[in-house]
């Protein structure tokens, strides 16, 4: 982890005025595996996101990106829901936001299936009594793709990626309404990009862009803001699994990190949660129908660095 910062670390005011976070614990900056500490600007604060006791829905909570987003929602003093069908890594997980951060809770399910997400939605409001945002994260890679893959394949990828997405939204709606509450999703590149051979995901990926628009303007009169976060690579267990696959993974995540234009180097989990807790912060508070990349570039600058 990165080292405390000391007050002899501090910068001189005028050098970093727009600096606009700081942090006084411990912070995360990652070059590659290396954490570094990042230092404070003299008078700064760190800026109050107005999450506390706010109620998130994370799906897919326990683990990789969406665990980064309930530690950060934590860390916010905001209470992290996670649903998630992994119940060892949920678990694990809730006990840790429950000793470090406060409050959490936690519904294990798998989102299948339309009931399942009602479910999910319902037990928790009956728990905690209000719900302020959804992060809709839960995916998976499936390689269902259009030579290697069926009809029904791709109908079942749509069911992982995408349906609980719509289900989740659905039903969480009438509470998100009360609270004027916000909804972010997760997308992927790979709905501008392509991959190859991922028909079923890459369809989803890319609905869920075309939903965030639609959302965002249909939930227009309640004030319901409406965002999506685009990642591209960010080292976690599904990314590992998905490397796993190939001939030579050293050799693939090698080539890979090497066109990442920002530091040459892959997306930290924490850097896709850092976006996702602004977007449904107050300090967001004009911002919606976005599709936000976080992936140092790696979308939009390789033609001007090739
Ligand atoms: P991850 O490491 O697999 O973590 C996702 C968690 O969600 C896992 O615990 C998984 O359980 C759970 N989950 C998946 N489908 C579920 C379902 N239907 N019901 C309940 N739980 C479910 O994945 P990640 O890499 O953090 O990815 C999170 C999101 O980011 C996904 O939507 C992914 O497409 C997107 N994304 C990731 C990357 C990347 O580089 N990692 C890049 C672009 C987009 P299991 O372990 O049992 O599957």
């Amino acid at each position: 982890m990165g080292s405390l910062i000391s007050a002899d670390e501090t910068f001189d005011e005028h050098e970093h005025a727009c600096s606009p976070i700081a942090f006084e614990q411990e912070a995360f900056h990652c070059d590659g595996d290396r954490h570094a500490s990042i230092r404070v600007p003299k008078g700064a604060h760190l800026v109050d996101l107005g999450l506390k006791n706010k109620v998130v829905l994370i799906t897919g909570g326990a683990k990789g990106i969406g665990a980064a987003i309930a530690r950060t929602i934590g860390q916010e003093g905001a209470i992290p829901v996670i649903i998630d069908r992994d119940r060892e890594a949920s678990e694990e997980l809730h006990a840790e936001l429950q000793q470090f951060h406060g409050d959490s809770y936690l519904v294990v399910a798998e989102l299948n299936t339309a009931e399942a997400c009602f479910a999910a939605v319902e037990q928790t409001f009956k728990k905690l009594g209000r719900i302020d945002a959804l992060v809709n994260n839960a995916g998976v890679n499936d390689r269902v793709g259009l030579e290697k893959g069926s009809p029904d394949q791709f109908v079942a990828s749509l069911q992982r990626n995408l349906l609980h997405y719509y289900n989740m939204a659905h039903y969480a709606l009438p509470h998100l309404k009360r609270s004027a509450g916000s909804i972010v999703s997760i997308s992927s590149k790979t709905a501008v990009t392509g991959q190859g051979g991922t028909s079923g995901y890459v369809a989803s990926k890319g609905a869920i862009l075309a939903m965030t628009r639609e959302w965002a303007v249909e939930l227009l009169p309640y004030g319901i803001r409406v965002n999506a976060v685009v990642p591209a690579e960010v080292m976690t267990p599904l990314y590992q699994q998905w490397l796993s696959k190939f001939p030579n993974p050293q050799e693939k995540l090698k080539a890979t990190v090497a066109r990442i234009p920002l530091g040459k180097r892959m997306t930290t989990s924490e850097e896709i949660a850092a976006m996702v807790v602004f977007l449904i912060s107050c300090k967001a508070s004009h911002v919606t129908g976005q599709h936000l990349y976080v992936d140092g570039g790696y979308v939009h600058l390789d033609r001007a660095l090739t």
